[in-house]
């Protein structure tokens, strides 16, 4: 036999040395589960199996062979009864005191019935845990009767103690699987920790626990109230209402900084746990996880993971936040340095409220831009640059007009997130653009507010609270280049400037002079000299000879035009240059010039004048000749006898 199952692949004998391990591995197992008993602390607890050890004792010897008439009973190990067929005789009692008492088999008679009670010990150490007995019919021998009796109860023992065993194991395996519950939810937990600490951005941080709470609990609700203005894409992320609400499971969560719950009933009157558990960093409460979760299925573990997990990613949460914010301040410095580079490339105010706006226009995404700034004496807003037409052709507005007067007057940023919904007052930056997002910010030029930055988009909710800020932070840089270029144009004026007349330097009206006669056709020159200056300081002192210098001066710069140039050529002596004047016209300025000296000077002066013209036909064109003859003429004039103007 051994050598053909040896011959056969398919059957392969089991080797007598496994079949034995398997056999001892068997009854080990089974001596641990019988070695398993009741100790007298345990039958407090122990007539429910009793009851139903006795029950399938019951059902089991149904399909025996009946003891003619039997009626059994099983009572507790003090006597008292449990389970029984008939109702309790005082023989019943009777013989159970008797087997209690002796803790032996007991009976007892009386007319024709006979009572046998047989106490039952537990298996090990053989104490008495119950009495199981029976009441024979009529004209039975109690004594042959007595082994079948004692059988049963045998019997009866083994049925209680499969139902012990039964309960046994089905504890153990509750354990293990509440065991494997427990793992598994720390597992989650342990991969939460790692994947939430594993990430730097604050959107994916909040969509990963959604995710494992979702993973965990498919029928439960969740969502995030968020106490900060936090834009999230993630319609699960909502804002915490904290007025009006103090006594709602989220708010309360937020206050006390710790996890709250409440039972709730659903439509159907099911059980429902509403849960506020708080996302919780170092420096203080984000907001509060909202979780719905149907009763039967949240154990007090559930909470206590539900909790690490958001303590998780409240950590998690504020590296993220911190990470993203100094993210922030890096692009920020990185924008502030490369906008103050190129705003200082120039140092023309026009050309840096152009750029500015330009500027601004990109780093915002912004559709129009518009900034102005107080002018100096009239005290209105007048539009600097602006890439709206209708606000870019030198427009002036009262201080206290639209947004621009409400930041000059409270001096603080604002932002508006619908133009059409605020209502509050016009403006026509707004309406002639049709925009609905707006965001200003005072444009502080050394250390005062002289203007405002607007930046505004058709779009509502455009900009960001971070946008807000961040404008605030550009305007003074802005602020800083225009109060560079201002002072920069000043010093450039009071060089080219003389102090005493305010008239031009020479330096400036020749330089001038030339750059005209590179693009002109023709140009006059006024050389004005004042007769007999020398007399006059001898007279009246230096200082009113200064008088009747800017005497003269005022009434030179009141006859010309805005595009002619006055200077200071020297001393008492002032040169006018009349860009495409011809020597007529520059006649009739001379002697306008000099008939009013004439008159307007106090006390009174008069001059004299040389005129003379370049042209584009000339020979030679250059500002030393033009200055040489109208010098001739000027010593024609004095030669003359003064107080008259000579052509060149
Ligand atoms: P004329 O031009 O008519 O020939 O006589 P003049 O006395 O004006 O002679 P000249 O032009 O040669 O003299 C210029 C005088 O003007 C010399 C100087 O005392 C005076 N002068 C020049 N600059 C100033 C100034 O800034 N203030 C005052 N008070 N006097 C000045
Ligand atoms: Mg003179
Ligand atoms: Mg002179």
């Amino acid at each position: 036999m051994a050598k053909q199952s040896r011959d056969d692949p398919m059957i392969e004998p089991i080797p007598n040395s496994s079949l034995s391990m398997l056999f001892e591995e068997a009854s080990e197992h089974m001596s641990w589960l019988e070695q398993l008993d009741i100790t007298e602390h345990d039958y407090l607890y122990i007539e429910p199996f009793i009851q139903k050890g006795y029950a399938d004792w019951k059902q089991e010897v149904s399909e025996l062979p009946e003891i003619g008439g039997a009626r059994w009973f099983v009572a507790n190990h003090q006597g008292a009864i449990l389970e029984a067929d008939m109702p309790i005789l005082p023989l019943v009692a009777e013989t159970l005191t008797a087997s209690v008492q002796t803790l032996q088999c007991a009976v007892r008679s009386f007319e024709q019935h006979s009572c046998i009670a047989v106490p039952v010990f537990t298996r090990t150490k053989g104490q008495l845990f119950t009495i199981f007995g029976c009441v024979l019919g009529e004209g039975l021998d109690a004594t042959v009767s007595t082994l079948l009796v004692k059988t049963n109860a045998h019997y009866f023992r083994a049925c209680f103690y499969k139902r012990v065993e039964a309960w046994f194991v089905l504890d153990l395996l509750t354990i293990q699987k509440q065991a494997k519950r427990e793992e598994h939810r720390r597992s989650i937990l342990f991969q939460a920790v790692q994947k939430l600490h594993g990430k730097i951005d604050v959107d994916s941080i909040l969509s990963e626990v959604f995710e494992r709470i979702a993973g965990m609990y498919p029928d439960a609700k969740v969502e995030l109230l968020m106490s900060q203005d936090h834009l999230s894409r993630d319609p699960r992320v909502k804002s915490l209402l904290l007025h009006g609400e103090q006594e709602h499971v989220c708010v309360r969560a937020f206050m006390e900084g710790r996890m709250l719950r409440k039972e709730l009933e659903g439509a159907e009157g099911e059980p429902f746990l509403e849960i506020g558990v708080p996302l919780i960093g170092k420096q203080g409460v984000y907001g509060v996880f909202h979780l719905l979760l149907p009763q039967d299925q949240v154990e007090e573990v559930d909470l206590q993971l539900i909790s690490m997990l958001a303590d998780t990613a409240g950590t998690a949460f504020e590296n993220a936040k911190l990470y993203e914010q100094s993210n922030l301040l890096i692009s920020e410095l990185r924008l502030i340095n490369e906008l103050t580079k190129r705003l200082n490339q120039s140092l023309r105010p026009k050309e840096v409220f152009k750029f500015a706006t330009e500027e601004l226009l990109s780093i915002f995404k912004a559709e129009y831009c518009c900034i102005s700034q107080i002018a100096k004496e009239n005290e209105h807003f007048e539009v600097m640059s602006s890439n709206v037409p209708s606000l870019s052709q030198k427009e002036f507005f009262p201080k206290d007009y639209g947004f621009s007067g409400l930041v000059y007057s409270t001096q603080e940023p604002i932002i508006l997130s619908d133009y059409k919904a605020y209502g509050k007052f016009a403006s026509k930056l707004m309406e002639d653009t049709d925009s609905r997002s707006l965001i200003a910010a005072p444009l502080i030029v050394r250390g005062e507010v002289n203007g405002v930055i607007m930046l505004s988009h058709r779009e509502e909710r455009f900009f960001s609270y971070e946008n807000y800020k961040l404008l605030q932070v550009l305007a003074s840089h802005i602020g800083l280049a225009i109060a560079n270029a201002s002072l920069h144009a000043e010093v450039r004026r009071m060089a080219n400037r003389d102090m005493l007349t305010g008239l031009y330097a020479r330096h400036y009206l020749d330089d001038t002079i030339q750059e005209f006669q590179k693009k002109d056709n023709n140009g006059s020159l006024i050389i004005v000299d004042i007769d007999q200056f020398k007399g006059v300081n001898d007279t009246y002192g230096h200082q009113t000879g200064d008088q009747i210098l800017k005497q003269v001066c005022s009434v030179i710069t009141g006859t010309i035009r805005k595009t002619d140039i006055a200077a200071r050529w020297g001393g008492e002596e002032l040169a006018l240059y009349l860009p495409g004047a011809s020597i007529e016209h520059g006649h009739q300025i001379a002697e306008m010039i000099r008939l009013r000296v004439e008159q307007e000077t106090e006390p009174r002066v008069t001059v004299s004048c040389g005129i003379a013209e370049w042209n584009r036909d000339d020979e030679k064109i250059s500002v030393e000749s033009l200055f040489y003859q109208a010098d001739m003429a000027l010593y024609k004039a004095k030669n003359n006898g003064r107080n008259q103007t000579q052509i060149g």
